[in-house]
């Protein structure tokens, strides 16, 4: 398997050579450049298969300078019972009128980034020891991203992590979560700024190539296509446990932001997997229900960002929607190419001559949420199961209910969980979210953490002292 750019100006290269990079060389993102086709039969045969060797079977098919033996230790070694809360990795739990919650967020920081990290933070040292290279991951993170990379990466071979967070605007659950960890190899910078400053100065960071090469600057951003792949792996996991036969149709809703989650639904799809609609939760950052109701694309500066309490969705400018779009125009990199141009130019640009194909070809329809709604949601999903959910995950089951057609289980993704998003359950109900089983004392472990000024020379010489070379 071999991998092009939606934009067309980079040669085909193998799964580990894009593995440890970030944008292709054009600007654009990495694609396979076939989708694997999965028969009904093979589907059936991965039936009984636990979750670890359903992974290993679906990354295969995108994976092909990774034998497979070795491709099933380090899946078995990133989705072990250890790691995870459920013993079947990602359990399915019923709600009411056909809607079910699959469960994404059984993992060490209780969000749905832990199952595609945990399978970064095997394969990258593996492919750093078969290379005898090391890598400095280097990022910003305001939650969920940069703590589910510092737990799948803590003291990993070859491998550090020095991760900008904004200095006093993390909740303590989300300080105490990534700063208790004492890994040599993990390295928490409180940066003095808000997190799009911080995010400048990873970005100025990582466009001095002649630092990035030195220092072996690497990034685990939402646009690395190894996440994208392992998150694939649910979506047939969810339709095999849904399912008796072959051919059933599910539909899955994604609450959604950069458009990763749902993009590996669109490519379980695209693979032959039964998916009949893929519902598209955004909240009050709505860019994408916009879209997938007019065809333009219209993303919206960080000023025009609203705080909501679905913090983890606040994003207007959807970093996998390339990939989309490159499969919507029939794969023409050039229209591709053209489109970002114009978006650069004019800050929009319009698809809507493929309205239709938006749901009848590709399954797509969309929705938004507002805090009330969330708020509501939970209460709702509260009275009638006793089931408490995050406010992401009730975005999901919001935006889902009027999708939901006889027949056709309605998996919505459970992004994350509520002991995350306290504050927000405390509303909806007048009581906290319970604290999951030992992560009780999370706020009162030693931290380690340095705190910076906001600039690109502080956290270069903090690099230049402490990267693993
Ligand atoms: C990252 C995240 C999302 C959005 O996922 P995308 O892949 O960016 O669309 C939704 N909910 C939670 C809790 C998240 O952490």
């Amino acid at each position: 398997m071999k991998y092009v750019s939606t934009r067309g100006g980079m040669a085909a290269q193998g799964f580990s050579d894009i593995l440890l990079e970030g944008l292709a060389p054009d600007g654009g993102l990495a694609m396979p450049e076939r989708i694997p086709q999965v028969s009904a039969a093979q589907l059936e045969s991965w039936r009984s298969l636990p979750y670890h060797a359903l992974a290993a079977e679906v990354l295969s098919q995108f994976i092909s300078d990774i034998d497979s033996a070795q491709l099933k230790t380090l899946t078995q070694a990133a989705y072990a019972p250890k790691t995870f809360q459920s013993a079947e990795i990602v359990p399915l739990r019923p709600l009411y009128d056909g809607l079910s919650l699959l469960g994404l967020s059984e993992g060490p920081t209780l969000a749905f980034k832990d199952m595609a990290m945990q399978f970064l933070g095997q394969v990258f040292p593996h492919v750093l020891r078969v290379r005898g290279a090391t890598l400095n991951i280097l990022g910003a993170t305001s939650g969920d991203t940069g703590s589910a990379a510092e737990y799948a990466m803590r003291g990993k071979d070859a491998v550090a992590v020095f991760m900008l967070s904004p200095f006093g605007r993390m909740s303590a659950f989300q300080r105490a979560q990534m700063y208790s960890l004492q890994d040599a190899n993990i390295h928490n910078l409180a940066v003095k700024g808000v997190f799009d400053e911080a995010q400048d100065v990873v970005k100025a960071l990582a466009s001095d190539l002649a630092f990035k090469n030195k220092y072996h600057l690497g990034a685990v951003n939402s646009i690395n296509w190894a996440r994208i792949a392992a998150q694939i792996v649910y979506y047939f996991h969810g339709w095999l446990r849904v399912t008796t036969g072959p051919g059933q149709p599910v539909s899955f809703a994604v609450p959604s932001g950069n458009f990763g989650n749902i993009l590996s639904g669109h490519i379980a799809r695209s693979m032959g997997l039964p998916i009949r609609r893929l519902v598209l939760a955004t909240n009050e950052n709505n860019v994408l229900d916009e879209f997938f109701h007019t065809g333009i694309y219209r993303p919206r500066s960080a000023a025009q960002t609203f705080l909501t309490s679905s913090p983890s969705m606040d994003i207007s400018r959807a970093s996998n929607f390339e990939r989309f779009v490159f499969d919507l125009v029939g794969r023409d990199a050039e229209r591709v190419a053209k489109l970002w141009q114009e978006l650069g130019v004019k800050g929009s640009f319009d698809l809507s001559a493929y309205l239709p194909e938006f749901t009848e070809r590709y399954g797509f329809v969309s929705g938004s949420s507002s805090h009330q709604d969330r708020l509501s949601t939970i209460r709702q999903v509260m009275d009638r199961t006793g089931i408490l959910i995050d406010p992401h995950t009730a975005d999901g089951v919001k935006v889902a209910a009027p999708f939901v057609e006889k027949g056709v289980p309605m998996l919505v993704l459970e992004t994350a969980l509520p002991a995350k998003f306290s504050e927000v359950i405390q509303e909806a109900l007048g009581r906290p979210a319970p604290v999951p089983l030992g992560l009780e004392n999370l706020e009162s472990l030693p931290q380690k953490v340095t705190v910076l000024p906001c600039d690109v020379a502080s956290v270069r010489a903090y690099i230049a002292e402490h990267a693993s070379l």
